[in-house]
């Protein structure tokens, strides 16, 4: 370990209360990867590690930090696949997912507050005991923490009924790159609206950890709908798939999920749950709704009259296990993808699309094309409802050539969800995976959003590398 680095984990072990250093190599390896084909291809440890325990540590840290530019990574669960909590610069990694507690649970407010390192399906379970849910649902559930969702503004599931993280986010407790602490949303507020100033909450949620670090998150939650419903559509044409959507939005039926699989997804998700059965298609879509029972019912049966002249079989039900079945092969399968081809590993890159929904079969067409050009087989699935789609490649990581044409491919897909009129992601992040399409992305927003990343962290020490090209800060 070099002079510098020891000196680092001394001066931080001097500082902290509450808080773990962590220095030994082979401790910190693990805090060179998320979730990303970029970190499986060029891990980067960082220097040290911090396991935060209260803001108190966390704000003594950035302060240290920043005094000497030291650049400081925030990380939560590292289920993020753009390479976003990981310290491409060195320097300290300052994880905050042991600081997990459910602080409180307003339910006459219908709010909830709690530190960052929640993990969001634990938040739902609890919630569930007052009969209130937290809507926001990524697939990461079981890993992702909540400061972690807010930082990269989160989609999911039923986003397409109940938007973003960003709309259940009511207020933050942040601590700036100078070590200040900050409360967005008004001090001490449990109003559930406001027009009260910049909405620094909503500029801070999606920041990826480039702005500050969230330590307590003030979140809206509603009551649990009572009944749910799924109508599942079978297509043997891709573009058929995609008017239904279409033709369900103009019945005028907000479904709480739409979701599809393709072909190849049908097979992998057969192969991993053989009992599900899943009928041989170009295209699945699940329709979810949610609500009071008797509208459920009138809605399922609404969006099944609307599909039947574009699918070959629609099936519905209300029944929670028949429910449970279906939607259980829609979340197997990013695991599922795997077994399309044996000895092959998921490589998590150009992964989260988002094009218009109007576009979803053209574009469809073209990741096939994409994975014919490469000969990399894709299966693609993901929330049709707002046009987001994750692609999956399978390759062999062991053979180099396969990891130089997943880039491309990767490259060919970011290429096209700007073609389409879309963007490179839809709810993962940008990290430092998707900046170098910032520019083409965003024209001149790019330099207001790098204006505002200069006003908040001028010495540029919050995750650097990240979003946008900052000046990169030197360990000292
Ligand atoms: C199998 C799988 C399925 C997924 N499905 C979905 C999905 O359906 N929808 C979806 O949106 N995402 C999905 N994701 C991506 C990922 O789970 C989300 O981006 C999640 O929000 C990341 O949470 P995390 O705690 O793992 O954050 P990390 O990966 O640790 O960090 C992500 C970013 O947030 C920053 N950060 C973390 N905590 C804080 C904090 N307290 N303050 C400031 N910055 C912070 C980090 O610096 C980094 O830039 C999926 C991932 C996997 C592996």
């Amino acid at each position: 370990m070099s002079r510098s680095k020891s000196t680092l984990a001394t001066d931080l072990r001097a500082l902290v209360t509450t808080s773990t250093i962590i220095d030994r190599p082979i401790d910190l390896e693990t805090y060179g990867y998320d979730a990303s084909f970029m970190t499986q291809l060029s891990p980067r440890a960082p220097d040290v590690a911090v396991i935060a325990r209260c803001r108190e540590d966390v704000s003594a840290v950035l302060r240290y930090a920043n005094e000497r530019g030291i650049p400081v990574t925030p990380r939560g669960a590292a289920s993020g696949q753009a390479g976003g909590s990981v310290a491409l610069h060195g320097g300290i990694v300052l994880s905050v997912h042991a600081m997990d507690r459910v602080i409180e649970i307003d339910t006459a407010n219908m709010q909830v507050f709690v530190e960052p390192g929640v993990v969001h399906s634990r938040l739902n379970e609890t919630l569930a005991r007052d009969r209130l849910i937290f809507p926001p649902d990524p697939g990461s559930s079981r890993m992702a923490t909540l400061g972690g969702m807010a930082s990269t503004n989160a989609h999911g599931m039923r986003a397409v009924k109940y938007g973003p993280t960003a709309s259940w986010v009511l207020g933050l407790e942040v601590v700036l790159a100078n070590g200040d602490v900050i409360e967005t949303g008004s001090i001490g507020s449990r109003a559930k609206q406001s027009s009260s100033g910049l909405d620094l909450t909503k500029l801070l949620v999606g920041s990826e950890g480039t702005l500050g670090v969230f330590t307590r998150l003030r979140l809206k939650a509603m009551p649990i709908p009572p009944a749910r419903a799924l109508v599942m559509g079978v297509f043997d044409v891709l573009e058929n798939a995609g008017q239904a959507v279409q033709s369900v939005f103009a019945a005028g039926i907000t479904a709480s999920a739409i979701e599809i699989v393709d072909a190849r997804s049908i097979k992998a998700i057969n192969l991993y749950r053989p009992n599900l059965k899943l009928p041989d298609a170009e295209a699945l879509l699940f329709f979810e709704v949610d609500g009071a029972p008797a509208g459920v019912r009138w809605e399922a049966e609404k969006i099944a009259d609307t599909i039947r002249s574009r699918a070959t079989r629609v099936d519905w039900s209300d029944e929670p296990k028949q429910m449970a079945a279906l939607w259980e092969g829609r979340s197997v399968v990013g695991a599922a993808i795997g077994l399309l081809r044996p000895g092959s590993n998921r490589a998590y890159c150009g992964e989260d699309i988002c094009v218009p929904v109007a576009r979803i079969p053209e574009t469809l067409r073209e990741i096939q094309e994409i994975s014919r050009r490469f000969d990399i087989p894709i299966a693609t699935y993901g929330h049709i409802g707002n046009g987001n789609l994750h692609p999956g490649h399978l390759i062999d990581a062991r053979d180099p050539d396969e990891s130089r044409r997943v880039l491309l491919v990767a490259d060919a897909i970011h290429d096209l969800a700007l073609r389409m009129g879309g963007t490179t992601t839809g709810e993962h992040g940008v990290g430092a995976v998707r900046r170098p399409y910032m520019e083409r992305e965003h024209g001149p927003a790019l330099e207001a959003m790098r204006a505002i990343k200069r006003a908040l962290d001028p010495n540029g020490i919050l995750n650097p590398g990240k979003i946008f090209l900052t000046r990169r800060p030197q360990v000292t």
